[in-house]
């Protein structure tokens, strides 16, 4: 079975944590949970917190999504280096 994994570093992730806004991670306002408490617009929030590098994000990731999303930026990482090295 595939595992969920924090979509930064492939890491474990805590979700109990209070969500924090997108906009300047602070807390959901009291009264209007899709507000932020900080700058008073509605945004997102940030659910899931990284147990590695301590980033917020809003959706866990399957951890074979993660090793594919990796290889590409792994292979787009050396068509530019091979392209740098052409000029
Ligand atoms: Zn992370
Ligand atoms: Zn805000």
């Amino acid at each position: 079975m595939a595992e969920l994994v924090s979509p930064c570093c492939g890491a474990e992730y805590s979700d109990d944590h209070i969500p924090v806004s997108t906009c300047c991670t602070a807390v959901p306002a009291v009264s209007e949970t899709d507000l932020c408490s900080n700058c008073l617009e509605h945004t997102d929030f940030y659910e899931y917190a990284c147990n590695n590098c301590d980033e917020f994000f809003e959706e866990p990731e399957e951890d074979y999504e993660y090793d594919e999303r990796m290889k590409e930026s792994i292979a787009e990482d050396r068509m530019d280096e091979a392209r740098d090295m052409g000029e």
